[in-house]
């Protein structure tokens, strides 16, 4: 078992006397130790005992890789050698309206099942969840290894969340507590292809996070070329379930809209959408098409880009076109993963 998946009223259970809870967990979240080794002012043998029951590290970062923009990727091997992939967003426009803060992209699957077709995640399928330990550890080690205070989270990298639900919600709840790394609900963003029934589970959570849709196709025809999982769950039954979120949890959401040349960029496309964010309050981040090796899609050329938002103002949306981020290191989801592991099966390269 891994410590970093328990609350604090599980190892305080395990743990006699039961104050020992507070200092493993200051060791673990305020201190970020790497080893039982590191928490002097526990007793050896209950050190021990400790590196006996539990594994502390659930991720271990095998590179890290610069882009001239600031953000910064991780790939990180679990216990089973699968890769994951983490990055680290100073600032993201769109997402929040800060400008001082760190955020950091987790990964929930690896690999993914819902296979969007704009997506390198999705090419080889889903290999399994991960665990809750391994995606809280993933903004322990970012935060460690970059030395910077991670203040808001975005649950948008490899997998699709809502098909991890309960792990996810124990992996956030550990990230939300004061006791653990205390990072506000409200700055949590989940992600999701649009799985009705867990939107509504989601909706139901007693957490105020935040939700964002990938929409990306405003009507069922466009999305369904876009989006596979489309043909589960239409328009139809998604939008009700954003509605039923908006209203209970009388929060704003985003429809996240990847802007994909000749395919989902019409002014009607943008007319539809308008209505249905406006219907619903929420707000659109438009992102321009990252090219995927292997796909044949392209990127619309940037007025066609503004011509896409300045549509959906003119419906009252608030529409951010995404500058964006981390494109030179294979940002776009599930790249420096699948090029990894390339490299690896391909015996001449370097
Ligand atoms: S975009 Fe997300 S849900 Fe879609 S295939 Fe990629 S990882 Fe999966």
């Amino acid at each position: 078992m891994n410590i970093k998946a328990l609350y604090r009223e599980e190892l305080t259970d395990l743990c006699d006397p039961a104050y020992r809870a507070d200092q493993i967990l200051q060791w673990i979240y305020a201190k970020q130790a790497g080893s039982f080794d590191e928490m002097t002012n526990l007793p050896a043998a209950f050190r021990q005992k400790l590196a006996a029951d539990f594994q502390l590290n659930a991720v271990h970062a095998l590179k890290t890789r610069n882009a001239t923009d600031t953000t910064e990727k991780f790939l990180f091997q679990l216990h089973d050698h699968s890769l994951i992939e983490t990055v680290l967003i100073p600032a993201t426009p769109g997402l929040t309206t800060q400008s001082d803060r760190h955020t950091v992209c987790v990964s929930t699957q690896v690999g993914c099942a819902y296979g969007c077709k704009f997506c390198a995640s999705g090419l080889e399928g889903v290999k399994r969840n991960l665990t809750a330990a391994e995606i809280v550890d993933q903004v322990l080690h970012v935060q460690k290894l970059s030395g910077e205070r991670v203040s808001n989270i975005v649950v948008m990298g490899m997998g699709e969340p809502l098909a991890n639900y309960d792990n996810l919600m124990r992996a956030l709840r550990i990230i939300n507590a004061p006791w653990a790394l205390g990072i506000g609900a409200r700055k949590i963003t989940v992600s999701t292809v649009g799985i009705v029934p867990r939107i509504r589970q989601f909706a139901d959570e007693p957490m105020q996070l935040r939700l964002a849709v990938s929409l990306h196709g405003a009507t069922d025809e466009v999305r369904e070329k876009i989006m596979p999982v489309n043909k589960k769950y239409p328009l139809k039954e998604l939008l009700a379930a954003c509605d039923y979120y908006v209203n209970t949890k009388h929060r704003m959401m985003t429809f996240e809209y990847i802007l994909i040349d000749g395919v989902n960029d019409t002014l009607d496309q943008a007319r539809i959408l308008g209505a249905i964010g406006r219907q619903l309050r929420a707000k659109v981040n438009l992102i321009p098409y990252n090219p995927v090796e292997g796909l044949s899609w392209k990127r619309p050329t940037r007025d066609r880009c503004k011509a896409f938002q300045h549509a959906l103002k003119t419906h009252g949306v608030t529409a951010t076109l995404r500058m964006e981020k981390g494109t030179d290191i294979n940002a776009a989801c599930g790249q420096l993963r699948l090029q990894h592991e390339r490299n690896l099966s391909t015996p001449n390269t370097v």
